[in-house]
């Protein structure tokens, strides 16, 4: 999953570069589409760099024997919950009081 997020952002990343406002061979319809385009890459980028760092987290808790407990309380993050998203770092109870705050 690392692997494929990294891969996914490097060939996203030339995709992701601000639009160049003065190509004059872009008409004005077709460099606002640019932008809205360039605009929503960048969002999608930038929610993949965030799950990087929760799936490298979660690697990190691998290998220092730590994964599957939530990080906050220290139970068990649930086995259905990580079969879903391998990469949860909190249990449901946690993850729930982070996201109200
Ligand atoms: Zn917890």
């Amino acid at each position: 999953m690392e692997r494929e997020i990294r891969e996914t952002l490097e060939s996203s990343a030339e995709a992701a570069q601000p639009v160049e406002l003065d190509q004059p061979a872009l008409g004005r319809v077709s460099r606002m589409d640019a932008i809205q385009q360039q605009k929503m890459i960048e969002a999608n980028r930038h929610a993949q760099g965030a799950r990087l760092q929760l799936v490298r987290s979660a690697l990190r808790r691998f290998e220092e024997d730590e994964y599957g407990d939530c990080m906050n309380c220290g139970e068990c993050v649930g086995f259905a919950r990580l079969k879903a998203r391998p990469e949860s770092l909190f249990c449901i109870e946690c993850q729930k009081a982070r996201e109200r705050n």
